[in-house]
């Protein structure tokens, strides 16, 4: 018998005509996995609804009440967004599972692959990503700018599973440290990276949505990555500073153009201290701002209170 307990959380926000699909879907991968004396037989399917207006809350209900043992609920007060719901979820599961798997309502990603997630946690491994090699459902402008989004955060220094979605597996030992994480902006893909530990990764391939419409307005796409940025880098601070150096380097070229022009002659009177006082001080404004802001940017790194490591094993007396 294999003990260990496995809990799927669900996100879901508006999913009624998901609801009974994702439920039967999830139950059978679950009883699969079971019957492969891969999980516990108590191991169970977590719905999140992140205040939906529609029926999900009472289908939930509906299917707990059918299958009371697989199916569990947790209702949040109101809308907080994917990202919280998610992690609303993955908390209330750590304190009754021994590993979870975070999949969204709609099925998209591939359930088939859970069963290899949990080869590869048996395998030692305390996080597991679900990673795309196709986006060939996506649409054009879907596909190109998640790319540019995960290029993007790269260069600004946050460190990102290349096309991993919120499709993931995380041990008991992983959330626990990732409970550590206090902060209230949650970009869940680029702070799970930060806990450490052995992981891999799954592969499959992305698929259509199985019923309802996405939840990710192009309006809530480019929050997302304006979010991930600014919650974990400090970079574009760091541009002021340099953008300041650089007008003032440009002040003196400037300085240079502005006193030959006045030699040879023909420009019009305070033309020339004008232009220099301009640039000088655009320079010297730009380069204070970005000086502020290295400041708050420490103040920003520390106000996060993350922490500053995570324990994985302790050798001490055992015998
Ligand atoms: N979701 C949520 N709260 C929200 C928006 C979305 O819990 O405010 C859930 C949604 O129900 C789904 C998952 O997050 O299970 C991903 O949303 P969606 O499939 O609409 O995003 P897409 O795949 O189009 O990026
Ligand atoms: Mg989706």
């Amino acid at each position: 018998m294999n003990n260990d307990r496995l809990a799927i959380v669900v996100p879901c926000y508006n999913e009624e005509e998901m609801l009974a699909i994702s439920s039967e879907t999830l139950r059978g991968v679950i009883d699969e996995l079971v019957s492969q004396n891969k999980i516990a037989a108590d191991s169970f399917i977590l719905f999140v609804d992140d205040g939906s207006k529609d029926n999900t809350w009472s289908l939930i209900e509906k299917e707990h009440e059918a299958h009371p043992e697989n199916v569990k609920g947790l209702k949040l007060s109101g809308n907080v967004g994917h990202q919280y719901a998610l992690t609303a979820g993955l908390l209330k599961a750590m304190d009754y599972s021994d590993v979870t798997v975070s999949i969204d309502a709609d099925l998209q990603d591939d359930v088939s692959v859970i069963s290899e997630m949990i080869d590869k946690f048996h395998e030692g491994n305390e996080i597991v990503y679900g990673v795309r090699n196709d986006r060939g459902t996506d649409s054009f402008f879907k596909r190109n700018s998640a790319q540019a989004f995960y290029k993007i955060m790269a260069k600004m220094g946050v460190k990102t599973v290349y096309n991993h979605a919120d499709f993931r597996l995380m041990s008991k030992k992983a959330l626990t440290e990732f409970s550590k994480y206090e902060e209230s902006n949650l970009f869940l893909r680029g702070m799970v990276p930060l806990l450490g530990f052995k992981s891999d990764s799954v592969y499959y391939s992305r698929k259509e949505r199985v019923a309802g419409k996405s939840k990710y307005p192009l309006r809530k796409m480019i929050s997302l990555a304006f979010n991930g940025i600014s919650s974990f880098s400090v970079k574009p601070i760091e541009l002021i500073t340099w953008m300041g150096g650089l007008i003032i380097v440009c002040c003196f070229l400037a300085a240079i153009y502005a006193f030959v022009s006045y030699f040879t002659g023909n420009v019009e009177k305070g033309w020339t201290s004008l232009i220099l006082s301009i640039w000088f001080i655009g320079g010297v404004q730009l380069l204070s701002i970005g000086l502020i802001g290295q400041y708050i940017g420490k103040i920003y790194v520390e106000v996060k209170h993350r922490p500053r490591y995570h324990e994985e094993k302790w050798l001490y007396d055992n015998k």
